[in-house]
């Protein structure tokens, strides 16, 4: 590992926020916390920290002495200057005497001597920090070291590596006693140049940034030595069948399989977002003779247990033709898993004061010998954040069983960090929006309506992902609401299914469609040609069937229910002149919704329509809506306002109408118009 630093870049940024009130000492913290968290060898996701001892003036003018530590929440590859709040290092220093100071009290104690009281949570290792004497210090779980530490003999490894350049602290839980326990050690040796925390981590520090940047460098380039030095071991390769099952036909089984029931307050389960990795070094850990053994040996440092659990869940390989057996093995799995995550609740419970409530008890991670590893999560962020880690864990563990025996904490270790309440809270982020946790898939994404539909779902906390046959301008929608944008012609049944894959791949399956892309065939039916006639069926119903068919396969895979909405139009119930082509398809369409409500209702799979009229959209361009005014003798405004209402009816009132038949669990088979109110185009 090289050092990345550079006097020209830390001179930048000391102007830039310079020019912006920030000071030099600041800045170039900002500077070398973004040099680390930058690393995934050095920091994921939140497992790092830096300070540094500043001076700054506060509210009433007066300059006082601070600690700028890293503020909870903050991404230290992108770390500002307000990510590392100012708190009063006097303050900080005297609870040292203390001899206990609970979680709950330090955090509280910690917002207290805040010197701006918006700023973040100071990190839950800020004591740390404040009693070290040093005005620069660095905090990463890094790779290297966690392979040498997580070891039977991790201590006398260290003690090999680092003679007398590095304290080593045996491993207690973070927080107050760490703190001074730590502190302690190194005042027993001054001369070291930072501390190895037994299987957690590793402290460098020093007077300026550079010095304890680079002492973190060369300390983790001589655990990164140590590892090259041993034997290239790679793990034993078990012998996989042939035959095997694709990412996509795998991904739907386990997503459902892991969906936790509605409780009775509501009927939707609580499903789970997957995120699938697989590369060379996955898969030669994945398919290890031994994996059953060294993956389920626990995380390679503790915070990691609140994003992945302790360990994973190991599944049988699956076979192509065999997928009912391998959907009943996860489901045998998965309850397997469930009940020995009870009594390790239980058993850790027992000595827990006050008792603790027990958390869900799925896996975060699931491994599937010969295919790769899926990480769970609430939203596709925190499945991405699980994954993160675990493929940073793979590489930890494959280096430590190359040292000896990967080893880390014990369950009973762990259990109090798992349960522990600052760690919770980092997890704890309020009320989940109430589609969150489903995928929905949109069709003719790129246009008025869709894109509006993709954007409500989304803001009702779905995963989203946009189809249509304008890749570049679905992209450019899905950009903006962070969806996944995918090129697809609805018509063609091999672009449909290739999408539909991408989905189960991606997210691990689908639990809503709107199937709206639509085109509208104009002409008098008497002399419409075959050809026009057969084209707006292939769009405006054969599409149609394509897109629920595709969906309803991995619903029934997923058997955690689903909900079908369609576009379909006030034409298929009140016929307009010259749009019998589009309206023939679109009556065909309404049938449809009618015949999967009623073989389908039965696996709790919805389907309900939407009747629209008279959208500003590519169906109704300005072009025809000024014809048709005019043909009307109408203003343009006046005719789209030709309603009951009187007001004109806009894409996002179709958009909210498929939200609320997605949020409707006991309605199918029904449609809902919205056209402003239009008596000739009423069902009844
Ligand atoms: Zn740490």
């Amino acid at each position: 590992m090289h050092s990345n630093w550079s006097d020209q870049q830390a001179q930048a940024l000391i102007e830039h926020y310079g020019n912006l009130g920030v000071s030099r000492d600041l800045a170039l913290r900002v500077y070398s916390t973004r040099l680390l968290g930058q690393d995934a060898r050095l920091v994921l996701h939140g497992g790092g920290n830096t300070s540094v001892k500043t001076r700054m003036t506060d509210v009433l003018g007066d300059e006082v002495e601070v600690l700028c530590v890293k503020g909870s929440g903050w991404d230290m590859g992108k770390i500002e200057p307000e990510g590392l709040p100012a708190v009063r290092l006097e303050n900080l220093q005297k609870t040292r005497k203390l001899d206990h100071f609970s979680d709950e009290d330090m955090v509280g104690y910690l917002r207290a001597n805040l010197l701006d009281a918006q700023s973040p949570n100071p990190s839950v290792e800020t004591l740390l920090h404040a009693y070290l004497p040093h005005r620069f210090v660095d905090h990463t779980h890094s790779t290297a070291v966690l392979s040498l530490i997580d070891q039977a003999n991790g201590e006398e490894l260290a003690r090999e590596v680092y003679g007398d350049l590095m304290a080593i602290v045996p491993y207690i839980m973070p927080g107050f006693l760490l703190a001074k326990a730590a502190v302690e050690i190194y005042e027993n040796d001054v001369n070291v140049k930072g501390l190895i925390l037994h299987k957690h981590g590793i402290f460098t520090f020093g007077e300026t940034a550079q010095e304890a940047y680079e002492a973190m460098i060369a300390m983790v380039s001589l655990a990164e030595a140590r590892i090259s030095q041993a034997d290239a071991r790679v793990f034993a390769i078990s012998s996989l069948s042939e035959n095997r099952a694709d990412l996509a036909q795998v991904a739907p089984i386990i997503r459902g399989a892991c969906a936790i029931p509605g409780d009775g307050s509501s009927d939707d389960p609580d499903r789970f977002i997957l995120e699938f990795r697989s590369n060379e070094a996955i898969l030669r850990f994945v398919s290890g003779a031994d994996l059953p053994d060294y993956a389920r040996r626990g995380v390679v440092t503790p915070d990691h247990i609140i994003r992945t659990k302790n360990t994973p869940l190991v599944l049988p390989p699956a076979q192509a033709d065999r997928l009912e057996d391998f959907a009943d093995a996860v489901r045998c799995e998965l309850n397997n898993y469930a009940l020995k995550y009870e009594n390790y609740f239980a058993e850790h419970n027992a000595r827990a004061d006050p008792p603790k409530t027990m958390l869900d008890t799925r896996p975060r991670i699931i491994i599937v010998p010969g295919l790769g590893f899926f990480a769970l999560g609430k939203s596709a962020n925190e499945a991405a954040i699980a994954a993160d880690i675990y493929e940073n864990t793979i590489g930890v563990i494959s280096d430590a069983e190359k040292l000896g025996r990967f080893e880390p904490l014990s369950e009973a270790e762990l259990f109090e960090l798992e349960y522990w309440s600052l760690e919770q809270a980092k997890l704890a982020k309020g009320n989940e929006k109430p589609l969150a946790r489903q995928v929905v898939v949109v069709t003719g994404a790129a246009g008025a309506i869709g894109s509006s539909c993709a954007r409500a779902f989304a803001g009702h906390g779905c995963e989203v992902v946009l189809l249509d046959r304008d890749g570049d301008k679905v992209r450019r929608v899905a950009s903006g609401i962070g969806g996944l944008a995918l090129t697809c012609d609805v018509t063609d049944k091999a672009s449909v299914a290739a999408a539909f894959n991408d989905v189960a791949a991606t997210y691990g399956g689908v639990d809503i469609i709107v199937s709206n892309a639509g085109a509208a065939w104009q002409g008098r039916i008497g002399e419409i040609s075959d050809e026009d006639l057969r084209q707006s069926f292939e769009l405006n119903f054969f599409a149609h069937q394509t897109i629920a068919q595709a969906a309803v396969k991995i619903m029934q895979a997923q058997k955690t229910g689903g909900c079908l909405l369609f576009n379909i139009s006030k034409q298929a119930v009140n016929p307009g002149v010259n749009f019998g082509a589009y309206g023939l398809p679109k009556a065909a369409l309404l049938f449809l919704v009618r015949q999967y409500a009623l073989e389908y209702g039965a696996d709790n799979i919805r389907a309900n329509g939407v009747n629209a009229d008279r959208i500003r959209s590519g169906l109704l361009s300005d072009d025809m809506i000024m014809q048709r005014s005019k043909a009307r003798g109408l203003s343009q405004e006046e005719y789209l306002q030709g309603n009951l209402l009187r007001r004109e009816v806009k894409a996002e009132d179709v958009a909210r109408a498929f939200v609320s038949l997605a949020l409707a669990p006991a309605t199918t088979g029904h449609i809902v118009t919205v056209d402003g109110g239009n008596i000739a185009a009423a069902l009844r």
